[in-house]
């Protein structure tokens, strides 16, 4: 099919100026416009066509080649083959729009954008490098972790620039276009395969995807727009956080360069070891030692517990392996009600040395009835029962 005339196209005489060259492209292309034409394979190639004269008219280099030789002018000689390969590409109409509907910057037309109707085309624009995670290790006492705790922790990490405000910039009028991808934010390849020409899109390595470059570089940080500093973080830590796990809090890790993102702040938890107390998931276990007399007579004795001492009352005949539990003294669960239990797990002293005195009482006391085991009274569980207990099994 034979090309149309340029002029008859955008409906303008040969002597119009670039002024007038350029309102009738804006009036034929919103005519042709795809968002306005869903579907309409006859409507695109009429918008394409406009945009492939308003190229050429608008630039009077071609302009005066095109006034010369006519088409044929535009595929040879003067190095311009460009629109012989099927036609001009979306993307470069759109961006060339920018020019004619004086957007780029706050106009908030972007027909780019509307054209691949937001998600799915082109990438987000984002300014700079996403910073790097932050991994710090908080200790924790068993108290803070039952109760949960705020910490102020002062870490070393990239920050923002004070100076340039995280631009890397040295001021406004020292950002221009990125050299490498004109300004787009990103590359095109375009591959020839047997259904014609294939382009594939990537984000600009050089501004990763800004589209713009610095040219004059902020002086405090040489450009990255961040530099190595110290913050005070207030870290929440829910009560019930085990030993080993990681909270993570986003945006709080290291500044993006050049005003990217900031990581995320990766906490990694470590509960402290109680002297006394042992962690049992949400419980908690202590093991008593008492003597086999206070074990025959009952006793009040102290035991520890997260908030401190506490009286506990053993009652007379209790036996070795005996387990006490306190209700709700244990630890609470992150993510659930409750609280787990502090046990109490009872030991009998056996002496080692005794004096020949104390054998004698001891013996005394081995002929009488009430001192021999029996074993199909009430007796407390064996120690495998208790460890089956213990770990649930
Ligand atoms: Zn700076
Ligand atoms: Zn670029």
């Amino acid at each position: 099919m034979a090309k149309r005339d340029y002029y008859e196209i955008l409906d303008v005489p040969k002597t119009a100026t670039a002024e007038e060259i350029k309102k009738a492209y804006r009036k034929v292309a919103l005519k042709y416009h795809p968002d306005r034409n869903q579907g309409d394979k006859a409507a695109e190639e009429k918008f394409k066509e406009a945009a492939e004269a308003y190229e050429v008219l608008s630039d009077s280099q071609k302009k005066a080649q095109y006034d010369q030789f006519g088409h044929a002018g535009m595929n040879g000689g003067g190095g311009y083959g460009g629109y012989s390969g099927g036609g001009m590409n979306m993307e470069d109409i759109f961006r060339n729009f920018g020019d004619v509907f004086g957007g780029g910057g706050g106009g908030g037309f972007d027909p780019f954008e509307t054209f691949f109707g937001g998600g799915g085309g082109r990438q987000t624009r984002t300014r700079g490098k996403r910073g790097s995670n932050l991994r710090i290790k908080v200790k924790l006492t068993l108290k803070e972790v039952a109760e949960g705790v705020r910490k102020t922790i002062k870490v070393k990490k990239q920050v923002e620039c004070g100076t340039c405000h995280g631009s890397g910039a040295k001021d406004a009028s020292s950002v221009g276009k990125c050299a490498t991808c004109g300004g787009s934010g990103v590359m095109r390849k375009v591959t020839n395969t047997i259904l014609g020409q294939m382009q594939t899109t990537a984000t600009c390595y050089a501004c990763n995807g800004s589209g713009q470059q610095i040219t004059k570089k902020c002086t405090s940080c040489s450009g990255l727009g961040v530099v190595y500093g110290e913050e005070n973080l207030s870290i929440e830590i829910p009560a019930g956080v085990q030993d080993g796990m990681q909270l993570s809090m986003s945006g709080r890790g290291n500044a993006g360069e050049q005003g990217g993102p900031a990581g995320d702040l990766i906490i990694l938890v470590e509960v402290e070891q109680h002297p006394e107390l042992e962690i049992d998931g949400q419980n908690l276990i202590y093991n008593l030692h008492i003597s086999f007399i206070d074990a025959v007579l009952g006793s009040s004795v102290e035991v520890p517990t997260i908030e401190g001492k506490a009286k506990f009352k053993i009652p007379p005949g209790t036996q070795a392996g005996k387990i006490f539990r306190l209700n709700g003294k244990g630890l609470p669960a992150v993510n659930a009600y409750g609280k787990g239990d502090q046990l109490i797990l009872v030991n009998v002293y056996t002496p080692t040395e005794i004096s020949a005195e104390e054998k004698k009482l001891l013996e005394k006391l081995r002929e009488s009835e009430n001192f021999k085991p029996k074993p199909g009274a009430k007796t407390e569980k064996g120690f495998f029962d208790r460890m089956r207990d213990f770990f649930g099994e």
